[in-house]
């Protein structure tokens, strides 16, 4: 059994930042997460995508971000079940919770902090048969390196922003960039999608519309891909390709969660905005992209916001009638658990004559 103060679900920029929030507050942090790494949506879906409304970091890749939220809260070593996904959770006689992951690691803790963002989010795929026995064969829903298509023929499907940055950030990298999209429009941005008509008029993208990817060709991996063309006539041929990669967007499912007997309005939780996020069940937070309340912009920096506030309420719940004292961490310095310390150096007063 894993004991700590707050169980985090889900180790995205929330999670990640709760960890920093309840170390000053001397409170010890376990984070699960379905996926293998950290970092949720900024390392899985765009890692190498600037960010340019985090405050104080005009630019940053959301891979880098990931990388500044693990070193800051590093110091209040939290613990980590990565590659498991929690499916129960079981209320104790003492009110602390049991959640059980779907490999059965066990982990108990006073207050759990659900920061599921978009829930175990599964890539749309389109409906081609043999379409599974290609994933990871050349067939990829989400780009994670675009450095593994360099020099190489890639098809990219779909009609959305996805679609359109992906193909003309490839066209500096690949070989050759495919774009196919069963409509003549698309319903990106105007920008990205002058650019993708200029890089066509340069020869830099093949653009291929209306059409559909009907199968894959290779023997071990991706060789080609058939598609349809319906301008006039339907007509069907080959595109040869070491990669096709359709970005149809994710479909987000908050999974297990779902069923713990929590409110849910539009996929989301249902959270107490006016005072600490919590859920209808106390003890249960939910901060994040994953809840929701009048007025709720799912942006990482509300996520950061959320996290703070609900950690002084868990506090609460784990330290009942001791008072907290806000203390600004210029003044107050941080005592990592891991034995070291931060402080500013004293102020250097210069006496009034
Ligand atoms: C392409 C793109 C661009 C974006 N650009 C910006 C931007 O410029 N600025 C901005 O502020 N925001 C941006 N966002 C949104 C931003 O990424 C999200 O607001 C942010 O990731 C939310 O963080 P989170 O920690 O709440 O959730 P997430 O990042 O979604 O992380 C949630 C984690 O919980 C895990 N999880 C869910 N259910 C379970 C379970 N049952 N068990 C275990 N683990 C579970 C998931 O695997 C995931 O890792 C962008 C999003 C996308 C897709």
């Amino acid at each position: 059994m894993i004991k700590t103060d707050i169980l985090i679900i889900g180790a995205g920029p929330t999670g990640l930042f709760t960890v920093f929030e309840a170390g000053l507050l001397k409170l010890k942090c376990h984070l699960i997460d379905a996926l293998p790494q950290a970092g949720g949506q900024c390392s899985e879906i765009y890692p190498k995508k600037p960010i340019y409304d985090i405050p104080a970091y005009p630019e940053i890749l959301a891979g880098d971000l990931t990388e500044k939220l693990l070193e800051q809260c590093k110091q209040f070593e939290p613990g980590f079940t990565l590659g498991e996904r929690a499916e129960t959770i079981e209320k104790q006689e003492d009110g602390s919770f049991i959640v059980t992951t779907n490999r059965g690691t066990k982990h108990q803790a006073p207050v759990v902090a659900i920061a599921g963002g978009l829930g175990s989010f599964e890539p749309r795929k389109p409906l081609i048969d043999n379409i599974l026995s290609f994933e990871d064969k050349g067939v990829e829903y989400i780009i994670k390196n675009p450095e593994i298509y360099r020099n190489k023929r890639v098809v990219i499907a779909g009609g959305g922003d996805s679609a359109l940055d992906w193909s003309i950030f490839l066209s500096d990298v690949a070989k050759e960039v495919t774009l196919i999209h069963r409509r003549n429009e698309f319903r990106g941005h105007l920008d990205s999608v002058e650019k993708v008509q200029e890089l066509k008029n340069k020869g830099k993208i093949n653009l291929v519309t209306p059409a559909e990817v009907m199968n894959i060709v290779g023997h071990h991996k991706v060789e080609a891909v058939v598609v349809s063309q319906s301008q006039h006539i339907e007509k069907e041929f080959e595109i040869e390709c070491d990669h096709f990669i359709p970005l149809f967007g994710l479909s987000p499912k908050l999974g297990p969660i779902a069923n713990w007997g929590l409110e849910i309005e539009k996929n989301a939780i249902k959270v107490n905005n006016a005072l600490d996020y919590q859920t209808n069940i106390p003890g249960i937070f939910a901060i994040g992209d994953v809840n929701t309340y009048p007025g709720k912009l799912k942006l990482i920096l509300c996520g950061f916001h959320e996290a703070t506030l609900m950690c002084q309420a868990a506090y609460q719940i784990i330290n009942p009638g001791k008072k907290y004292v806000l203390k600004y961490t210029t003044v107050s310095g941080i005592d990592g658990f891991d034995g070291t310390r931060k402080e500013a150096p004293k102020a250097v007063v210069k006496a009034i004559e």
